[in-house]
């Protein structure tokens, strides 16, 4: 990873506390108003971040693959979906399929995706910070925040009067 996004990243890990309590402060806010903050944050730190020269979500974290995620991957590399579940899979304590290992084994030395087109929809949206109805995933904005370069570089910006 690009050692400017690992700064990033570090800053956001030793400031914990600060980043929960600005994501805190958006609690109260309207959710609109939310929404376009963050969205606005989200294009600029992407202005300058460079997923390709990261790729520390594929790296450390999984994915939830949903049902419709397995069925289209495992058509795509051509192996029956149970086969493709125990090679790649297992279910976590919410119930969940993820990832059986971190880095992703769909990731290439060079940080492109193996299975860019037909990757799962949680990858695609990853990191969540364009979504609508921000307020709902302030918790996990805050997980992001320690992961994601990205999220870490919103998370130090919000400021909503
Ligand atoms: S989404 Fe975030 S963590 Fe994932 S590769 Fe892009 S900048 Fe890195
Ligand atoms: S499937 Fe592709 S985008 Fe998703 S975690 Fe693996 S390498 Fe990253």
């Amino acid at each position: 990873m690009k050692a400017e996004y690992k700064l990033q990243i570090e800053r956001s890990k030793s400031n914990r506390k600060k980043v929960k309590v600005k994501l805190d402060s958006l609690k109260t806010k309207a959710s609109e108003a939310v929404d376009n903050h963050i969205h606005q944050l989200h294009d600029r730190a992407f202005e300058n971040i460079d997923c390709l020269q990261c790729a520390n979500c594929c790296k450390t974290t999984s994915p939830i693959f949903e049902q419709a995620d397995i069925d289209r991957i495992s058509k795509s590399i051509k192996l029956p979906v149970g086969k493709f579940i125990t090679s790649y899979l297992q279910m976590d304590e919410d119930g969940d399929f993820v990832l059986q290992s971190a880095p992703c084994a769909f990731l290439n030395t060079d940080n492109t995706c193996k299975i860019y087109d037909v990757r799962p929809k949680a990858c695609a949206e990853y990191p969540h910070t364009n979504r609508k109805k921000m307020k709902e995933i302030l918790d996990i904005t805050f997980e992001n925040a320690m992961v994601c370069p990205a999220v870490s570089f919103i998370t130090d910006r919000i400021k909503l009067d």
